[in-house]
């Protein structure tokens, strides 16, 4: 029998075969390609997902406090806990199959058996934890990735990404009856795609970051592309759009794009400066909520002011958050 995890096997045109075996059962996923993988992984939803965060954080801390260690702790507050991250596992499970069923494994790999003792619980939560952010903190490191790859800045690899260079992905070797065929078998999401990133750097690949609708495209050849063809409007896209609303961009010498970047500066700088190296914190996760539900008001409103169809002062009263008096004034100089 084949145990549970993602099973992948690539063909000589470049597409991918996926299927997702869980207690038993078979799951086939659409075929997909490397390019397509990244970037639709770039794409994704993370809110939800820190809200799980969140939730499993407060958990952990009422089972094991904020100490290095306890010598009592709650075990009914543990069962509570362990009980919250099956949960998780599951609703995750129905809003994406893989990523559901990944963490499930992953857990199973990484949680240590239970030994009856205070400490199983210090590494059983300890793990747990670990497990769900491991995701998170890889999409983290990809869209890092993908921001210096787009602006053309040099790669350390060994310094700054070094987990895309210490994964190896698991194959297994079948024979058909004519001949042999490699597939590759993960139980780890993050292991997955790193796999995916590493294929896509060997393959050569560039990503370039659209100029009209912000998001990051492979572009088709080598020569400097600017926008992407995503259809972003009555069936027009960024390539029909983008030149048109660039023009427009640089007769108002945009004072609702340098609103736009200043604000995003300064909640990043917010969430920066929360950071703390080891883990990731609660007041970290609450800079980051508040840097996206900025983003979600404040891309479209700078989208629909540079197509022409709101003013400047709407704009502006939607992107500055704070201080707009202040703000005001200084746009105007
Ligand atoms: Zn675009």
């Amino acid at each position: 029998m084949e145990y549970d995890g993602l099973y992948i096997k690539m063909t000589s045109d470049g597409t991918m075969t996926k299927r997702i075996i869980f207690r038993g059962f078979q799951r086939k996923l659409p075929a997909t390609t490397i390019k397509d993988e990244i970037i639709s992984f770039s794409e994704q939803n993370f809110e939800p997902y820190l809200e799980m965060l969140t939730e499993i954080d407060t958990a952990a801390e009422d089972v094991v406090g904020n100490e290095e260690y306890k010598s009592e702790v709650n075990v009914d507050e543990f069962i509570k806990f362990a009980n919250i991250v099956s949960d998780s596992c599951k609703s995750l499970q129905k809003k994406d199959f893989v990523m559901g069923t990944l963490t499930s494994t992953l857990l199973k790999d990484s949680v240590p058996v239970d030994d009856g003792t205070t400490y199983y619980i210090f590494e059983a939560v300890h793990e747990m934890r670990a497990c769900l952010y491991d995701i998170y903190m890889f999409y983290r490191h990809l869209m890092e990735f993908l921001h210096r790859t787009s602006d053309g800045i040099d790669l350390n690899f060994k310094r700054d990404f070094k987990q895309f260079t210490e994964v190896t992905a698991p194959t297994r070797c079948m024979f058909n009856g004519k001949n042999l065929t490699y597939e590759y078998v993960f139980r780890s999401l993050s292991q997955y795609y790193i796999f995916i990133v590493q294929q896509f750097i060997a393959a050569g690949y560039c990503v370039q970051r659209c100029n009209c609708c912000g998001r990051y495209f492979v572009p088709k050849t080598k020569k400097e592309t600017l926008y992407c063809d995503r259809v972003i409007r009555d069936g027009r896209t960024c390539k029909d759009i983008g030149p048109s609303k660039k023009r427009r961009q640089d007769e108002n010498a945009d004072d609702v794009l340098r609103a736009y970047r200043q604000n995003e500066r300064k909640l990043q700088r917010r969430k920066e400066r929360a950071r703390n190296p080891i883990m990731e914190t609660k007041e970290e996760l609450a800079a980051e909520r508040r840097l996206n539900k900025w983003r979600k008001k404040a891309q479209p409103a700078l989208e629909k002011y540079q197509l022409g169809e709101i003013t400047k002062e709407e704009a502006l009263s939607i992107i500055i958050t704070e201080n707009k008096k202040k703000y005001d004034l200084n746009a105007n100089k």
